[in-house]
């Protein structure tokens, strides 16, 4: 289908949020991901096409996108996302992925981001807030520094239980320090049999996690997880 480029929005340094509208209404379920095609003069070998999550709730009614820009080495996708102006007309597959909550509202969650990875999360976030539902879920997001946390008045909105894991932080900072592993994870919230633990973020990230969140006895079932290919780190 064929959406609009509404207006981007800062969140945070490199941070941006890109808002689309569709010809009609679209239906998506909170958590699920597009494929989005910006046609660009010379267009480098990482080609026109790119997948990302929506991290609007399925009640509004833009369509929107969030996204980290590299210090250096950025992409011509990311170039073209950035320029794109008002009014012009992007490609965007239907909504795809089972990145979404579970049908039982009971059902424990931990949620782990890992920075950009907080997309899916925003959405379902601002869903259940929207939507006064409300489910059992502690969220752990990881970020490099301070200044790459985004979307916290929407984890309060939804009245999320959030633990925020600074790897590089400045001596100002009181929360939890360091990346987040298995440990960590299973220490701030020991997950029951039927827990389940949803991951999201850059691949490699989001594959460790995983590995060794089995290697500490957690069940492969337990386990949801959303890779972000493309980028080299958090
Ligand atoms: C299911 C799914 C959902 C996703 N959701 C999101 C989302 O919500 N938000 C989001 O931002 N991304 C998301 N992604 C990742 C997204 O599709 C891009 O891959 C990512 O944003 C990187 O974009 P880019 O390739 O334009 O690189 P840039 O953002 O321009 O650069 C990313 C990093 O790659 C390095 N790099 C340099 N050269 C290369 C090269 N040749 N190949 C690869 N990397 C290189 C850069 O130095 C930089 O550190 C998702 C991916 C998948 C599969």
């Amino acid at each position: 289908m064929r959406v609009t480029f509404d207006h981007s929005q800062a969140e945070a340094g490199n941070i941006w949020t890109f808002f689309f509208k569709p010809a009609k209404p679209i239906q998506y379920t909170a958590g699920q991901y597009i494929e989005l095609t910006i046609d660009h003069d010379q267009p480098d070998d990482r080609g026109d096409h790119r997948w990302f999550t929506l991290s609007s709730s399925p009640n509004e009614s833009l369509l929107s996108i969030t996204t980290k820009f590299a210090a250096k080495d950025g992409s011509s996708f990311k170039t073209a996302l950035k320029q794109l102006v008002s009014g012009t007309e992007v490609v965007m597959s239907d909504p795809m992925g089972d990145f979404v909550l579970p049908k039982l509202v009971q059902t424990p969650l931990i949620f782990v981001a890992g920075g950009i990875g907080i997309t899916p999360f925003h959405s379902i976030f601002s869903w259940l807030a929207e939507t006064h539902e409300t489910r059992p879920i502690r969220f752990i997001y990881g970020v490099n520094n301070e200044d790459e946390i985004i979307f916290q008045t929407t984890m309060a909105k939804a009245g999320v239980h959030a633990t925020i894991v600074v790897s590089q932080p400045t001596d100002a900072w009181g929360g939890e320090r360091g990346k987040i592993t298995a440990e960590l994870v299973l220490g701030l919230q020991p997950p029951t049999d039927d827990s389940l633990i949803y991951i999201s973020g850059p691949e490699a990230m989001v594959m460790s996690l995983a590995k060794d969140l089995r290697k500490s006895g957690i069940e492969r079932r337990q386990i949801v997880s959303d890779e972000f290919t493309g980028y080299s780190a958090l």
